[in-house]
């Protein structure tokens, strides 16, 4: 089978989160399971590894336009996005069918992610739907995120190149405006969101941040599946960015991690103070809002806190204020940074996610192969990997909370303390059932191929 795989980031190439993550590996996984696959994904300034290959043999297509993607920053700056995203991405777009053609590659299935390639499904159905190259050609679009929508406003609609009529409710109309990542939900043949609870939730009006609607009416083609972890990337056995490698049998040289962290960070060096992790965009979704309020609470449980992070200017100032205020207790780190982010997983006792909406959520996958323990808000793909913790389940792997307040959050927190500062085997015994897991990429990779199957074949999922 082959399959053209298109993503605006791709893990080592450019990353902003777990979309570049999902792309550098699925692809990845795809082949190893016997698919011929190319990646798509613009040529942005300063690409890291330029070397276009992934895995044995994945030809990387990178999409070349000085103008457009020869500049800081994937999407924006800290000034906001890009003005000219919809030009850019369209471009994406349009340059990567034009490529295939060229280069008379014949994609069974195109994967398309987000709404930077939501165009490509959309030209299949329209500008190209008498085309006979891509004649046998299905897409999937697979939903990273469903609150970024490549929103624009309609006077840029010719930018598209599609005909007008196309601007309307059952096309890329949304109150007034273009939504691209809409056209990736109506014209696609198959959906497909990063966990199954997240694809209920997009359904509802709580999460659907406007497009629910359109969503329940694909109800039978969404489905969830959840992603995988690179465990070439992420192995504490096998890590060269850690301090101390360790494994399920070694898991006490964790504890090396922990120290040289706090050092590094300049927290108070104390193997008796659990430390949780945090590492992730800061935006509100991430749910920071409710450790900035409840900080000093937090802080009174005698634990240490870690945030590696970059987004939103006002979490940026007031993160900045708190962590001169209480240093030695909380480090707070402003920035991308791949090589601390696997000290963090390393050397942390917990990881804390407190999202207000998850869809799939890789800090939790990552926190267990490191042996650190998730405290989660239930929901998205933090409910279907995080059960909250029960001494006698044998299953259970961590902390999970209901309602996404400050006060269930530091209630969840205490219970996670108290559990370290227990002197019995049942810590140990947690920490060695989660570094256990397998969430390598094979399980989901071969979902994603009986999709594509059926998807080609016109069968039920
Ligand atoms: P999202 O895709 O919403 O950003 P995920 O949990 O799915 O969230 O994935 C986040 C990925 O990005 C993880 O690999 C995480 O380690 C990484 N990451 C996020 N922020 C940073 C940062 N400031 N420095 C290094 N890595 C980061």
């Amino acid at each position: 089978m082959k399959i053209l795989f298109c993503s605006s980031e791709v893990f080592p190439f450019a990353k902003t989160g777990g979309l570049a993550d999902v792309s550098g590996a699925l692809p990845e996984a795809l082949e190893k399971l016997g698919c011929q696959v190319k990646v798509a994904l613009p040529k942005y300034r300063g690409l890291q590894n330029k070397a276009g290959k992934l895995g044995q043999n994945i030809e990387v297509y990178f999409i070349e336009n000085e103008k457009y993607f020869d500049r800081s920053g994937l999407y924006g700056t800290e000034q906001g996005d890009h003005p000219d995203n919809l030009e850019r991405f369209t471009f994406f777009c349009q340059k990567t069918l034009e490529l295939i053609k060229q280069a008379d590659f014949k994609p069974d299935i195109i994967h398309c992610n987000d709404w930077q390639t939501a165009l490509i499904p959309v030209y299949l159905k329209t500008v190209f739907a008498n085309d006979h190259f891509f004649n046998g050609t299905k897409t999937i679009f697979t939903i990273h995120n469903l609150a970024y929508q490549g929103l624009f406003p309609r006077d840029k609609f010719d930018q598209t190149g599609l005909d007008k009529e196309l601007f309307s409710i059952r096309g890329l109309e949304f109150f007034g405006k273009i939504n691209l990542l809409k056209g990736g939900l109506v014209f696609s043949d198959f959906l497909t969101t990063v966990s199954p609870t997240y694809a209920e939730e997009i359904q509802t009006l709580k999460f659907g941040c406007g497009l629910d609607g359109v969503l329940r009416g694909r109800k039978k083609d969404l489905i969830g599946i959840i992603n995988g972890l690179d465990t070439k990337v992420w192995d504490p056995q096998n890590d060269d960015k850690i301090f101390q490698r360790y494994g399920e049998q070694s898991y006490a040289d964790k504890a090396i991690n922990k120290l040289g962290l706090q050092d590094e960070l300049g927290l108070v060096a104390d193997q008796k103070l659990p430390l949780i992790g945090m590492v992730g965009r800061l935006a509100e979704q991430k749910g920071m809002e409710l450790v900035i309020s409840t900080i000093e609470q937090l802080l009174d449980l005698k634990l240490q806190v870690v945030i590696l992070g970059t987004g939103e200017q006002r979490y940026h100032l007031s993160l900045g204020e708190l962590s001169k205020k209480f240093s030695g207790r909380f480090s707070v780190n402003l920035r991308f940074d791949e090589m601390l982010a696997h000290k963090i997983y390393a050397g942390s006792d917990f990881f804390l996610m407190p999202s207000f909406y998850e869809p799939c959520g890789l800090g939790q996958l990552i926190a267990f192969k490191y042996g650190t323990i998730p405290i989660v808000h239930q929901t998205g793909g933090l409910a279907d990997t995080v059960s909250d913790y029960d001494p006698g389940s044998g299953v259970s792997n961590g902390f999970v909370y209901h309602k996404n307040t400050g006060a269930q959050m530091l209630k969840a927190i205490a219970r996670a303390q108290e559990l370290y500062q227990r002197p019995q085997q049942q810590w140990p015994e947690l920490i060695r059932r989660v570094m256990g897991y397998d969430f390598s990429w094979d399980s989901s990779a071969k979902k994603y191929i009986n999709l594509y199957k059926n998807v080609l074949s016109g069968r039920q999922n």
